[in-house]
């Protein structure tokens, strides 16, 4: 999995699954199913931690069959779950429409961000979207409005067995020019708070309510601190920097040491905000 994740860390996955369709997909569900073998939807790889030990049963990507997309009427996009988000952002300002330059610089899928409402700046994926369409435990399709959809802060709260398939946006008419320079000076705000380049997995911590992880971790004096070659980031303190070799189990530690330092100095208990799957790393708490 170390070639499938932006933190470059994991072991093998007995399994990788690329369904080209959703009839293709609700087969590989049940068949899963039937023979009572777990799987791991996996997007980009940009929100993951994967053990050392790597993954039992499945992995199933929808980066071949799943990367569709189209203009359903004059304000709205239909796209598949493993459309890239760069993708997105691209296709939407090629038609003038505005509304998700924020998503730009997040290096996930459709299917990921959606899982992880991801947001930048102010905005979430939420904000945006009229419907997702998802494949049940049962390899069934369904098409959920907005309104019964339980978006939280870096959540969507439907049953974890469910599987993203695509979703409809709706964006505003905007100005093509305007919308690619809003892009770019999202692009340098990155440039300047992150370090980019790196092998990491964006904030590892969810900010707590009316706080920044990345300011508790700082104040806690554990910037630059390293766990074997993974290093908390000395340009961003809520992001972990795979140095070069680094193991699922360096990362994993240096998290539950900042996590014990932060909770020292402040009280405050940091929750992971990247998800932490495979087997061998123990209960994060
Ligand atoms: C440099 C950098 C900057 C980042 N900046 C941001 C940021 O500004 N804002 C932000 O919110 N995040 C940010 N991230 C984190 C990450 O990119 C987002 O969470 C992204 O949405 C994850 O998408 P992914 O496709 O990589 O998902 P993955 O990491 O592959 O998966 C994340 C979770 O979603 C699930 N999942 C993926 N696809 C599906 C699907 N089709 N159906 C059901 N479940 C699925 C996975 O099982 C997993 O639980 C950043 C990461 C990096 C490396």
């Amino acid at each position: 999995m170390s070639g499938h994740t932006t933190f470059k860390v994991g072991g093998k996955a007995d399994l990788m699954v690329y369904p080209g369709d959703a009839e293709e997909l609700g087969k590989v569900i049940c068949m899963l199913k039937d023979e009572g073998l777990p799987f791991l939807m996996l997007g980009s790889g940009s929100n993951l931690l994967v053990s050392d030990e790597g993954l039992r049963g499945a992995v199933i990507s929808l980066k071949e069959g799943f990367r569709n997309i189209e203009i359903a009427d004059e304000l709205t996009i239909d796209c598949g779950a493993g459309l890239s988000l760069g993708v997105l952002v691209n296709f939407a300002a090629g038609h003038a429409l505005s509304g998700i330059e924020f998503l730009s610089g997040i290096p996930g899928t459709v299917g990921g961000a959606l899982w992880m409402n991801a947001g930048a700046f102010g905005s979430e994926i939420k904000d945006v979207i009229a419907s997702v369409s998802f494949a049940d435990s049962n390899g069934d399709l369904k098409n959920i409005g907005i309104n019964d959809l339980p978006f939280s802060y870096r959540k969507l709260d439907v049953d974890p067995r469910c599987v993203v398939t695509g979703c409809r946006l709706v964006l505003e008419k905007g100005d093509e020019s305007i919308i690619r320079e809003k892009i770019r000076s999202y692009a340098t705000r990155r440039a300047e708070s992150q370090p980019l380049g790196r092998a990491t997995a964006g904030s590892v911590f969810k900010n707590p309510p009316g706080d920044f992880a990345g300011r508790l971790i700082e104040d806690a004096g554990m910037k630059g601190v390293h766990m074997g070659k993974a290093k908390v980031s000395e340009k961003h303190a809520n992001f972990i920097e795979n140095t070069g070799g680094a193991s699922a189990r360096d990362i994993f530690e240096l998290m539950r040491k900042v996590a014990a330092k932060v909770f020292e100095s402040s009280g405050i208990q940091l929750e992971p905000e990247v998800k932490i799957v495979g087997e061998g790393l123990g209960p994060w708490q």
